[in-house]
């Protein structure tokens, strides 16, 4: 059965994800208390309406507890936020994501419940200034406060080796999960796997771990 989605606040972030989930071919029911903004979505998703989320009654009536999986993207209005979470908590949803607009916000989220926050404008924030930092570093995945998934590239120094020369387990604690190389993936390389230059290489490990080789790697010039 097709899973059903809620996605409450139709603001820019709300607003991709129903787009995204629609796209999918996903079932959404899109609510916001503004109606124009409900207007752009009614011929996006499955069902758009405007309700004011505070309201227990009117979340009652939308039978939001059947619903697979509800986001709260209610950004500016915190309190908003908060107690359409409270309330969708206490009547039982399955699953709530809500998004936070800072740091108080999310841990009064964490306290009544919620089963995923997401931070966006952070998380993205840091994506960013992570890749700015390292011209080897492509993408980043913050998968705790200490452990992410990186994407590296091989440098020059790297060439013709293999993961068994260069030792990445042994010698930085971290693990190369995959490799792109242009238009393949290697998933789980073996140790003989022996890269190239431009290889794109997916570690997972601690951060400090995944520092360290990533400042071995680069070429000195
Ligand atoms: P984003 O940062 O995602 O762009 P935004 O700044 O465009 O968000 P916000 O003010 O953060 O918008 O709120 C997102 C949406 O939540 C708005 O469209 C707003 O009308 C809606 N909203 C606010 N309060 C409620 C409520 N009580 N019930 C339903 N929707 C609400």
């Amino acid at each position: 059965m097709k899973k059903e989605f809620a996605v409450i606040g139709l603001g820019r972030f709300g607003g991709s994800i129903c787009r995204t989930l629609a796209q999918e071919g996903m079932e959404v029911l899109a609510i916001d208390i503004d109606e124009e903004r409900v207007n752009e979505f009614s011929n996006i998703v499955s069902k758009a309406v405007v309700a004011d989320t505070t309201d227990e009654k009117v979340l009652k009536d939308l039978g939001i507890r059947n619903f697979d999986h509800v986001i709260v993207a209610i950004g500016d209005n915190i309190q908003a936020s908060i107690l359409t979470t409270l309330i969708l908590k206490e009547l039982g949803v399955q699953k709530i994501t809500v998004k936070a607009q800072n740091d108080y916000h999310e841990k009064v989220l964490a306290k009544i419940g919620a089963d995923h926050i997401v931070h966006p404008e952070r998380d993205m924030g840091r994506r960013i200034a992570n890749n700015m930092i390292s011209t080897n570093v492509l993408d980043y995945l913050e998968l705790s406060d200490e452990h992410s998934i990186v994407e590296l590239i091989a440098s020059k120094k790297m060439d013709g080796k293999s993961l068994l020369e260069l030792d990445v387990r042994a010698k930085y604690g971290c693990t190369v999960v995959a490799i792109k190389r242009q238009t393949h993936i290697i998933v789980s390389p073996m140790a003989r796997e022996v890269i190239r230059e431009g290889d794109i290489l997916i570690v997972i490990g601690a951060d400090k771990d995944i520092n360290r080789f990533e400042k071995n790697i680069v070429d000195h010039e």
